[in-house]
């Protein structure tokens, strides 16, 4: 049987790759990058809501890209995202620093990382550690 997936994007079923995207929507993300890469090359001040307007790209896929690094807020200035849990101006990634460093220690007792939302809307920032008591089987 074939390692099928749905697209985290499009919701289509698609052979599993390392992404976790179709390659359509791979292909859309691509052109969108490049826009946004473009203005930034011309506009290196432009803050994500410019961008977003003038390139047509919606501010969550900008975020996307810097969060993964693609685009670096340290050469654009006026590019910056909040930390998913206090809202602090970070510059990559999804949470700040210190926020980063409570959560891997709460992270420390369960494995894995807990699986991120797709909403715009801010997470309160509970994490929910699930006290599994282990049913004793002999
Ligand atoms: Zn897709
Ligand atoms: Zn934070």
């Amino acid at each position: 049987m074939q390692n099928l997936k749905n697209c985290k994007r499009c919701g289509k079923l698609f052979l599993k790759t390392t992404r976790d995207i179709c390659p359509d929507c791979h292909q859309k993300e691509e052109d969108d990058f490049l826009k946004v890469k473009q203005y930034l090359d011309k506009n290196p001040g432009a803050t994500i809501v410019e961008v977003s307007e003038e390139t047509e790209v919606s501010q969550k896929q900008i975020r996307k890209f810097i969060e993964e690094g693609r685009l670096l807020t340290s050469k654009y200035e006026a590019l910056t995202i909040e930390c998913k849990r206090c809202g602090k101006e970070i510059s990559q990634g999804k949470y700040c620093e210190s926020c980063q460093g409570e959560l891997s220690q709460q992270f420390e007792s369960v494995k894995g990382e807990p699986k991120q939302t797709d909403d715009e809307t801010k997470e309160t920032g509970k994490v929910h550690i699930k006290d599994r008591v282990d049913k004793r089987r002999r």
